[in-house]
Parts: C-alpha cells; sequence; structure tokens
C-alpha cells in the first residue's frame, strides 16, 4: 500500500487507462455481506467526514451513487457498530426511512433504506463509535515521535463497515472522491490516486480514487505525516523522526515497480508510495491501492527486510487489480501475490535468494499443514468461512500453498508460457472480482485446453478443493541452504566462532536458527548469541524466529528482550508464533498472560481479539 505528480503524464496515464474502468460487480453471494447487489448496487462514494481525537470519532455524510438495477424500493448496506442519525435521497436530501436488522457476530447488521425505483444517491449521515475495528487512535506516546496523535483505518477483511456504511463485499467496487477535515497541525492520506505531500494551513484534505476498488481497500490516516519522494512515481511517508531512515530503506521501491511491470504488464495506479505506521499496526503491511501501509519493524537498517515490500507491492496485481469475490477465494489474492513477489524478488535479488526463499516457503507449508492438520478443510485453497470471522481464513495456508500449486503450474507449462498466460489473466479480470471458479474456467481455457496429460500433470482440482498437499509439489533446493546444513552439524564440535562471517544474510540467519539442533542446550544458546548478537541486534524477523528457539530452550537471558519486542509490536501474525511457543508450558501460559496483560493496551484491536482467544 505506498506522491509531487508530473501532471502531464499522469494525465496521458489516466487517458490510456479508461478502458480498464468498466468495471463488473459478481453475482457471487457473498455470506459475509448483507448486501444484495443483484437488486441494487453501489457505484461511487462521495465522503465527507471529520475526524475527531478529542472523541476519537470520525463523523460525517457518506452519499453513495447507486444502480437500482431492480427498481425495486430498497437498498441494503452493511454497518457494524456506526451510529447512522439520518438518511436521505438525490440532491435535493430528501429524508428517507432506514432500518437496522439483527446483527450477527462479526458482521454487524444489515442497514435498509428506502428507496424510490428511480433513485441515483444516499446519503448517509453516520459517526463511528468506540468499538469500530477497523479504526485505531494512538495516543502520542503510541506513536514514534511521541507528539501527536495517530489513527489509520484496516478494512481487510470486513472492518470497513465499521467506519464508513458500505455495501462491503470484495465483489462490489466503486470509485471514490473525498473531502477530510483533520486538525490543522496533522495530514491526512488515503487509499487515493493522488495524496498531499504536505500539510497545508485549513486542515481540509481532498482525495479522488478513480479506479474501481473494494470496500475493503478504503483506508486512511492521519498524523504528523511527512512525505519524501523516492523518484519520479514512488516516494515513503512517515513520522519525521523516520522519514530520512525509511526513505534510505526504500531506496529501491521504483526498481521494484520496473521490475514487476517486466513480468505482469504496466502498474496501472499511477503513484506507488508506502506509509510507514506506527508499531500498532497488525500486519506487515496492507495494500491500499497507491499507498501501502507497512509496519516500521521493516525500518531495519540495513535494507534486509524489503522484500515484504515486494509482496504489497504484488498485490497491485493480484490483489488490487484482480480481487477475491468472496473471502472463501482468498487464495486468488494471497497465493498469486507470494508467487508474483518472489518473482520481483528473484528480479531483485537473484536466483540464489529466490532458491532460499523457496525453501522457506516450503517450511512454512510444512509447519502449517502439521498445524492444521492435513485433513483439515481450513488446508483447501477454497475455503469455507460461512458464519465465521473471515479473517480466520487469512492464515499462511492460501498465502503458501496458493504459491505451491502456481509453481507446480509454471513447471508443468514452462516459464514461457505460464508467464504470458498469468499477465493475460490480470489483463482479463482488471478491475474486476472474480471467484476461484471464474479462475478454473480461465486456466481451462486458456492453458490446459482439454489437454489431458497436461490436466494429470497439474491435478487442479486436488489443489483447490482437497485438503493437505498433492504428490505433485515441486522439490526445493538451495546449494546455499546446503552449506549452512553441513555447518549445522559441525558446529557442536569446531565450535562457534567465525560463523557470523558464513552466515550473513537474513534469509541464511533465518534457516540457521529454524534448523538449531532439538537438543540445544541454554549453554549453546548463548555461544551462538555471543557470536551473532540475534537478541540485541536481530532483525524484526531474526528476532523473531531467534526467540521462537529462546522459549524452546529455555535460554533466559534473552527473556526480557522477547517481553519487549512483544509489547512493541502488533504484528497479529508474528505475535502468534510466539504466543504460541509460550504456552505450551504451564510457566509459559503464566507468562504469556502477564506479557498480554502489559502489552494489550497498545495492541491492535484485531490483535487482541487473536491472542485472547488463544489464552483463554
Ligand atoms: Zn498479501
Amino acid at each position: 500500500m505506498k506522491k509531487i505528480i508530473l501532471v502531464t503524464l499522469f494525465l496521458i496515464a489516466l487517458a490510456c487507462q479508461k478502458k480498464d474502468q468498466t468495471e463488473k460487480t459478481t453475482t457471487v453471494k457473498d455470506e459475509h455481506s448483507y448486501s444484495k447487489p443483484e437488486l441494487a448496487v453501489v457505484k461511487h462514494l462521495d465522503l465527507d467526514i471529520k475526524v475527531d481525537f478529542d472523541t476519537q470519532t470520525i463523523s460525517g455524510k457518506a452519499s453513495w451513487l447507486i444502480d437500482n438495477i431492480s427498481k425495486g424500493n430498497e437498498i441494503i448496506f452493511d454497518e457494524n457498530t456506526l451510529n447512522i442519525t439520518k438518511v436521505t435521497l438525490g440532491d435535493d436530501e430528501k429524508e428517507t426511512k432506514f432500518e437496522l436488522g439483527a446483527a450477527a457476530e462479526f458482521h454487524g447488521k444489515p442497514l435498509k433504506i428506502t428507496i424510490e425505483p428511480n433513485t441515483t444517491k444516499v446519503n448517509i449521515y453516520y459517526s463511528t463509535t468506540k468499538d469500530a475495528v477497523a479504526l485505531q487512535w494512538l495516543t502520542p506516546e503510541q506513536t514514534a515521535d511521541k507528539k501527536k496523535p495517530f489513527v489509520f483505518s484496516q478494512g481487510e477483511s470486513i472492518w470497513s463497515r465499521t467506519w464508513i456504511p458500505c455495501q462491503d463485499s470484495p465483489g462490489i467496487r466503486f470509485t471514490y472522491n473525498a473531502k477530510v477535515t483533520v486538525p490543522k497541525d496533522l495530514l491526512a492520506v488515503m487509499s487515493a490516486s493522488v495524496n498531499p505531500q504536505q500539510k497545508n494551513d485549513t486542515g481540509v484534505y481532498t482525495f479522488k480514487q478513480d479506479k474501481a476498488i473494494p470496500s475493503y481497500l478504503m483506508a486512511i490516516a492521519v498524523g504528523d505525516i511527512e512525505f519524501k519522494a523516492i523518484d519520479n512515481r514512488t516516494g515513503v511517508y512517515a513520522e519525521p523522526s523516520l522519514i530520512k531512515k525509511a526513505a534510505w530503506e526504500f531506496a529501491e521501491l521504483g526498481k521494484m515497480v520496473v521490475a514487476a511491470e517486466k513480468l505482469y504488464g504496466p502498474y496501472r495506479w499511477g503513484r506507488y508510495d508506502v506509509l510507514v505506521l506506527p508499531p500498532s499496526f497488525p500486519y506487515g503491511g496492507m495494500e491500499n491501492p497507491n499507498l501501502t501501509f507497512l509496519t516500521p519493524g521493516v525500518i531495519a537498517g540495513d535494507r534486509s527486510l524489503t522484500s515484504l515490500l515486494a509482496h504489497e507491492l504484488g498485490h497491485s496485481w493480484s490483489g488490487n487489480l484482480v480481487t477475491n469475490a468472496t473471502w472463501d477465494d482468498i487464495w486468488l489474492n494471497e497465493g498469486f501475490t507470494t508467487y508474483v513477489e518472489h518473482r520481483i524478488g528473484e528480479e531483485i535479488f537473484g536466483k540464489e535468494e529466490a532458491e532460499m526463499q523457496d525453501v522457506l516457503t516450503r517450511k512454512d507449508l510444512d509447519d502449517n499443514i502439521a498445524e492444521y492438520g492435513a485433513t483439515s478443510p481450513d488446508t483447501r485453497l477454497k475455503v469455507s468461512l460461512t458464519g465465521r470471522n473471515p479473517d480466520d481464513g487469512i492464515s499462511q495456508i492460501p498465502y503458501v500453498k496458493g504459491y505451491n500449486f502456481l509453481k507446480v503450474i509454471e513447471q508443468a507449462v514452462g516459464r514461457e508460457k505460464f508467464d504470458p498466460f498469468i499477465k493475460n489473466y490480470f489483463d482479463a479480470h482488471a478491475f474486476q472480482s472474480i471467484t476461484t471458479e471464474d479462475f478454473v474456467k480461465y486456466i481451462n481455457d486458456n492453458l490446459i485446453k482439454g489437454d489431458k496429460t497436461l490436466a494429470d500433470k497439474i491435478k487442479l482440482e486436488d489443489w483447490i478443493y482437497k485438503p493437505g498437499v498433492p504428490s505433485n509439489i515441486t522439490s526445493v533446493h538451495s546449494d546455499d541452504f546446503t552449506a549452512i546444513d553441513n555447518i549445522q552439524k559441525e558446529w557442536r564440535k569446531t565450535g562457534v566462532k567465525g560463523l557470523s562471517q558464513k552466515i550473513k544474510s537474513t534469509t541464511e540467519k533465518q534457516h540457521f536458527i529454524d534448523y538449531l539442533p532439538a537438543d540445544i542446550t541454554a549453554e549453546e544458546m548463548a555461544a551462538i548469541d555471543a557470536e551473532f548478537s540475534f537478541t540485541k541486534n536481530g532483525n524484526f524477523v531474526i528476532k523473531r524466529q531467534w526467540f521462537v528457539q529462546a522459549i524452546r530452550h529455555e535460554y533466559k537471558t534473552a527473556y526480557p528482550a522477547i517481553e519487549q519486542f512483544m509489547i512493541a509490536t502488533s504484528r497479529t501474525g508474528s505475535l502468534m508464533t510466539l504466543y504460541k511457543e509460550l504456552v505450551k508450558t504451564p510457566e509459559g501460559k503464566t507468562w504469556a498472560k502477564q506479557i498480554f496483560d502489559k502489552a494489550k493496551s497498545g495492541y491492535h484491536a484485531t490483535t487482541v481479539q487473536a491472542v485472547g482467544d488463544l489464552l483463554k
């Protein structure tokens, strides 16, 4: 998710992209939205809101341009914990009736609005409440600079309805304009085609997203934010104390966009910028269009974790351009993006690094399958999340199993066929939301084409609809990792001195840590730590992996650092890895609860929920 514009270039780009904007609204039923888009559907949003830090609320008017397809008397929106005060129709704002239906856990309530057969505009007056899951309000102390408050949104998966009344389904797309009023000393940015690059005197900012996007990609952040350009189409936003570091860390952003374009065709969104958020951001990154939201944990000081950016950038094709129509189809977003991430990584960091990443991804897959059990329906690519919190579907499975499935197809047909296939797939579905079945039809029509031998080689149905991992998974190998495996066998005899000169990159260190001997002693852990300084100087990823081993092998020297790490960040996935390790022993579980009590006021609402459930 991630602005000075060459106005002319931008206008030319817009002209070229006009044809992209014929968006399609899918007719498949999304179990996580109350809306009935087949009867009446939104097309465009004009948002006029005020962000108030004193009351920690966003309030204003969401004006929706709609298509009353059925010419009926009702349109249904999703809302969750909002305070809806008034609804009017048309430009003359004639007041109309509205009604909230019964609430379902996670889903909020249907907002049923009475319309007329010829209604084209619905204006909803509302304010958010303290319970808005999407909004994280931070006190100055919770920011990097500790001077001004901050707020940011996280819409995926079904949380946008907690800050905007909307038809909250990834299958429904719309364009938007927004007018946002904020305190005069703060800057507002959004998932918009154009963002401001500096504060103005009025505190009023206007935005426009001219590509049709689904509601979960609506995003806003307000805070003491500065901008620094990287090149003419990429740049970084961050708090003042972080801006220089962030711009240095992400200096290769422009190069990444070019590498991705070489593979998958033009970047269609205009600018690509990155916003570095305060540490309570619950994810590594969120691919909000034009403006990736990113954890500060990626700023390692040595550019060692920038591969995460390749993932978020990849979503500009898979996810934001071609979107899963329902959350059951999330592998279409995340499996494809993991594949695109690896391909961008290979372009930027080379083949050896790509092979290492392949081996790491395979381990992730094996670990996740082992955790769920190979017959668990949650290990299918097409999952069933009906009645559940769709965030539950965002495990590693759609990422790593999806990636490995695409690798099988790549190997079966060769890159010379697969690369243009993927590019054509993105082109054919640009700015559309599609289901797994749409993908199956597309690959059968355009790649497999009735070739039985090829179909047997790919085993598409097994990969998508069956649990576990099919037997035709490709083999992975890395010479660099083999060399580390050999070191692993020797160091207990020969000592650890000099190892840090042989095991240098983050990927290599991660592999070394992951495969430390199961019976390693706390003394040996201390010797390794003295050689590599993982506890003190490791980057985010190194620390996370190292701390798992430290907990497992009771390396107590690292305990204060583990506690500090778990309090300082809110990245749900990484935290869950550590909490899960802790709860394996009774003493660990007690410690986990103590850490959670200290940390939870700084955690994001979704993180509190996930960790809270685990510790119950
Ligand atoms: Zn992703």
